[in-house]
């Protein structure tokens, strides 16, 4: 590790944060937080158990009456300096990020902007609650609608984004007036735990954010799901966790908001504009290592283009430079552990095994590290693992498709539905293919979607609820009407 490197990991607190206080866990257990690329401990955090989390949740429930009468041009002001710390410390927030979570520096970076960008967004939608009142329609009475916060909010984070899958969610109940106990996933804690200095900092009263580290998620979090103090879980992370939590959450009627899983597929007609498929490709399929829920699962080409498409895919992918996420020119950082590797080859063998044509790649990368090679596979039969499950790393599998029909029948041909991506220049045929996807999002000749203006979310076994956009702050949010006699 470089001395700048330890001097940032020196920095970040390494504690539990409650009621505006670092503290360490209980029993003063910690748990190591390990470099990706390396397999080098970085540093030790303090290791939450059940009776901790309980504090959190004490903490959260005693600010959320005096926290939901702040003004909300007071929420919004601490949100917009919060916007303005993480942008003045990108530099330092995004090698902390690069070093616990592996993907390069500048991937990173973009990471701080989006994960700042939410901040801002909420800032500015802080303001912007709104009511109603309306004239009952047999006009004996008014119709008044207050919009309050939910209440104490439980959220649990991945670690593919570590620090903007929690602004996505801290943001809106800021601006709403929700407190919160916030559990980032154990493999990435560092960035959470720097975003609540930054938080502290930007002037946010103790007791609204409440960070809670452990190797014991299920442990922590199912007393605090059914406690019935908490009214709202918002969880990102895969499916097979998110379906639990819903069961967990049904118990108390808890609201939830739930991103989950994707299989993204990607379209590319004869009639696309090559060149911005394969850059739109590069970036679907590579950004954040393949480790993505928006990431391009499987490409699924016209015929009649599809050597065309995948030579050049092979080319770009061919020449990319693989390594540590700190050095320059790298494009390639590691997979987050060991697991996510042999997951990644075993897709890819399967494919093979049922005739798939390797291209490029096709294995782990011997050595220090989680590395994977970046890997395209043609001719891969529809029966392949890797065409209906989450690859979650640099391999494009390439399928051929003849009709308009048959490529939308595919891409449907999944329980997941967060993103599409397509790619074409005939715009009724953009139109059309948009509206038949069952995704919640569609990137139309682009291969990145996300961004704090837009309702990011899924439909099918993606998950429920949106987060970004006008909407976003609406999952933070109850509607109370009230009914006035006129006389
Ligand atoms: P994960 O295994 O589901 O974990 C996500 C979070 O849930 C982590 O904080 C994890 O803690 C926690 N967790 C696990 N089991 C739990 C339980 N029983 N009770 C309470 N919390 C529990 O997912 P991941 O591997 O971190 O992230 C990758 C997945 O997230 C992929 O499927 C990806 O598609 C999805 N994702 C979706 C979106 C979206 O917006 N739709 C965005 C990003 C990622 P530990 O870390 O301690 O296990």
């Amino acid at each position: 590790m470089s001395q700048r490197e330890a001097e940032i990991i020196a920095r970040v607190p390494k504690e539990l944060f409650i009621a505006g206080k670092w503290r360490p866990a209980g029993s003063g257990a910690t748990f190591d937080v390990t470099d990706p690329a390396t397999g080098a401990t970085l540093c030790a955090v303090a290791n939450a158990a059940a009776e901790d989390g309980r504090a959190a949740l004490d903490a959260a429930v005693t600010a959320q009456a005096s926290w939901a009468a702040c003004p909300p041009r007071e929420r919004g002001e601490i949100l917009r300096r919060a916007y303005e710390l993480l942008t003045e410390r990108t530099d330092d927030l995004a090698l902390l990020m690069t070093l616990e979570m592996g993907k390069p520096v500048a991937e990173s970076r973009g990471e701080i902007a989006y994960a700042a960008d939410f901040f801002r967004w909420f800032a500015e939608e802080a303001v912007r609650i709104d009511g109603g009142y309306a004239v009952a329609p047999n006009g004996q009475s008014r119709l008044l609608v207050l919009r309050q916060p939910v209440g104490p909010c439980l959220l649990i984070t991945p670690w593919n984004f570590p620090m903007a899958m929690g602004t996505r969610k801290i943001g809106p109940a800021i601006a709403a007036g929700c407190t919160m106990v916030i559990k980032p996933a154990g493999q990435t804690p560092l960035s959470m735990l720097a975003l609540a200095d930054v938080l502290t900092e930007a002037g946010l009263p103790d007791g609204v954010l409440n960070v809670v580290t452990t190797t014991n998620a299920n442990g922590v979090m199912a007393p605090l799901i059914a406690d019935p103090r908490a009214r709202k879980l918002s969880f990102t992370g895969s499916t097979e966790v998110g379906r639990k939590l819903i069961a967990q959450a049904a118990q108390g009627v808890l609201r939830v908001s739930m991103e989950l899983g994707g299989n993204a597929p990607f379209l590319v007609f004869a009639d696309a504009d090559l060149d911005a498929a394969v850059e739109g490709a590069l970036l679907a399929k590579l950004r954040n290592i393949g480790e993505a829920c928006t990431a391009a699962n499987r490409f699924h080409v016209q015929r009649e283009i599809a050597g065309e498409f995948t030579d050049r895919l092979v080319a770009r992918m061919a020449d990319l430079r693989i390594g540590r996420g700190t050095e320059d020119g790298v494009r390639i950082g590691p997979l987050i552990d060991d697991d996510a590797v042999t997951k990644v080859g075993r897709l890819v063998t399967d494919a093979t095994g049922r005739g798939a044509r390797l291209l490029l790649g096709g294995g782990a990368i011997e050595g220090a590290g989680h590395f994977f090679q970046p890997t395209v596979l043609a001719d891969v039969p529809a029966e392949a693992e890797l065409r209906h499950e989450e690859i979650f790393g640099p391999v494009a599998p390439i399928f051929v498709f003849d009709t308009e029909d048959e490529a939308v029948a595919a891409a449907n041909d999944t329980e997941y539905g967060l993103v599409s991506y397509v790619f074409t220049r005939d715009l009724d045929r953009a139109l059309r293919v948009a509206e038949r996807l069952e995704s919640g999002m569609v990137g139309l000749n682009q291969g990145i979607v996300s961004n704090a203006a837009a309702p990011f979310g899924g439909v099918k076994q993606s998950g429920v609820g949106r987060e970004g956009g006008r909407v976003g702050i609406d999952e933070y949010l109850e509607d109370k009407y009230v009914s006035i006699a006129v006389p």
